[in-house]
């Protein structure tokens, strides 16, 4: 059965973009098929897995607007059963534009229904925002994974994240979750992420994935060269993070 999770929280900059590609890319490694939906018009995922945007005729977009099939802008990457749907900034037009459109909230679940046995996975890297981008993924999605980075103010704004989540549960798709909260960017030199740690985990419980996404320079640089952290440095620290990631979010699925 194929899972499809979200990957969001509004606030810019808390690593939901790294966490698509490089979960993306280790549960690829562990041998799943994976479709990753770029639904942010900045269009980070798509380049980070080396999709050129000059590239790319057709992408997320036109699936929701123009409800083209999402088997036509599927795109491939350098890792076999690692896909993308792409986004370019057209896609910043999609929010007003779906505003007029009718059954709007439904459009990526209708796109991703003609594609979706296909994979095992599918990761949508949402906009740091609340509107029709992320309504349309919550509602194509049955659970979400938010990142959150290890400073202060962490949780301002997940209450805001977690009302949309609810009026999504409670108009469009009932069997909506949370699949975990996983912390990033956490910086051992000060007490600060610490302190951080144990609120969000005081917050969320057993919602909390183990494994804490450290502040790691390579994790940063790897998308610059269109790869996964796997690709690029294999035996680095973040590849190590991020497949010990995977296999939690594997083993919460009965997967292996
Ligand atoms: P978002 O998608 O939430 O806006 P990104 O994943 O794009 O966040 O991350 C924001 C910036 O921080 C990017 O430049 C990214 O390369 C960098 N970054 C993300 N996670 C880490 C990390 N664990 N260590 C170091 N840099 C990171
Ligand atoms: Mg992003």
């Amino acid at each position: 059965m194929v899972k499809v999770i979200s990957i969001a929280n509004q606030k810019g900059g808390v690593g939901k973009t790294t966490t698509t590609i490089n979960l993306a890319a280790c549960l690829n490694e562990a041998g799943k098929r994976v479709l990753i939906v770029d639904s942010d018009p900045q269009g980070n995922a798509t380049s980070g897995l080396g999709i050129k945007k000059s590239d790319v005729s057709k992408d997320v977009y036109d699936v929701l607007i123009n409800q083209l099939p999402m088997k036509s802008a599927i795109y491939h990457t350098k890792r076999v059963h690692l896909d993308v749907v792409p986004a370019t900034i057209q896609l910043a037009g999609a929010e007003i534009e779906l505003t007029t459109q009718t059954a709007r909230e439904q459009r990526l679940l209708k796109g991703l229904a003609g594609v979706k046995a296909q994979y095992d996975y599918v990761l949508i890297d949402c906009p740091p925002s609340l509107g029709q981008l992320s309504i349309n993924a919550f509602t194509a999605s049955d659970s979400i994974i938010i990142p959150v980075q290890s400073e202060y103010y962490a949780l301002e704004g997940l209450s805001q994240l977690l009302n949309t989540v609810r009026l999504v549960q409670k108009h469009f798709n009932p069997e909506l979750s949370i699949e975990g909260v996983l912390l990033t960017m956490y910086d051992a030199r000060t007490n600060l992420g610490a302190e951080v740690i144990e609120e969000v985990r005081k917050t969320f419980r057993d919602r909390v994935y183990q494994t804490v996404i450290p502040r790691i320079t390579r994790l940063a640089e790897a998308p610059s060269y269109g790869l996964s952290i796997i690709d690029y440095d294999r035996k680095s620290r973040g590849a190590e993070v991020y497949q010990a990631l995977a296999k939690e979010v594997m083993a919460a699925n009965g997967d292996k």
